[in-house]
């Protein structure tokens, strides 16, 4: 993870990411203005979450990795993962460094699976939820798995 360049990518995630909701300056209360940035109703003075921050200090140093990120803003490496695997990061298209998918462990860049497993993942809910209502609605699949457990006997 140390060496890993990281990239804005930009997807609202629903972490809560340290948001400031109430002024440094003056105690007045934060408004949300857009891509982790905040301004405060009163004063007008501005502020960031860790999106916020970490996404305007990789716009200033392209490249950089989750190390620098973390000494140069003070948002957490756990902070910089959870963004991450919620794809509101991603790692740098130049970075020799990844993430791994949660299933088949291949390189990734953003997120927790990777394209293929993503669909096959979602394409086996859809067969899940296709047999539950298979069941519950005529009961016809129970016969191949007779047969199959029939034949595990007889060997
Ligand atoms: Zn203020
Ligand atoms: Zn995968």
């Amino acid at each position: 993870m140390k060496d890993k360049k990281i990239a804005v990518r930009g997807v609202l995630g629903d972490g809560d990411y340290n948001r400031p909701y109430k002024c440094n300056a003056c105690g007045g209360i934060m408004i949300f203005k857009g891509v982790g940035e905040y301004e405060c109703e009163d004063c007008r003075d501005i502020d960031f979450d860790d999106y916020g921050k970490a996404r305007s200090y990789i716009e200033r140093n392209p490249g950089s990795t989750q190390a620098q990120i973390t000494e140069g803003t003070g948002v957490s490496a756990k902070s910089i993962r959870q963004m991450l695997k919620e794809s509101r990061l991603e790692i740098a298209s130049d970075s020799r460094t990844f993430l791994k998918c949660d299933i088949c462990g291949i390189n990734i860049r953003h997120g927790s699976l990777c394209d293929k497993c993503e669909v096959a993942y979602h394409r086996n809910k859809e067969e899940q939820e296709r047999a539950a209502r298979a069941i519950s609605g005529y009961g016809m699949d129970t016969k191949p798995r007779e047969s199959g457990e029939m034949r595990y006997i007889n060997r």
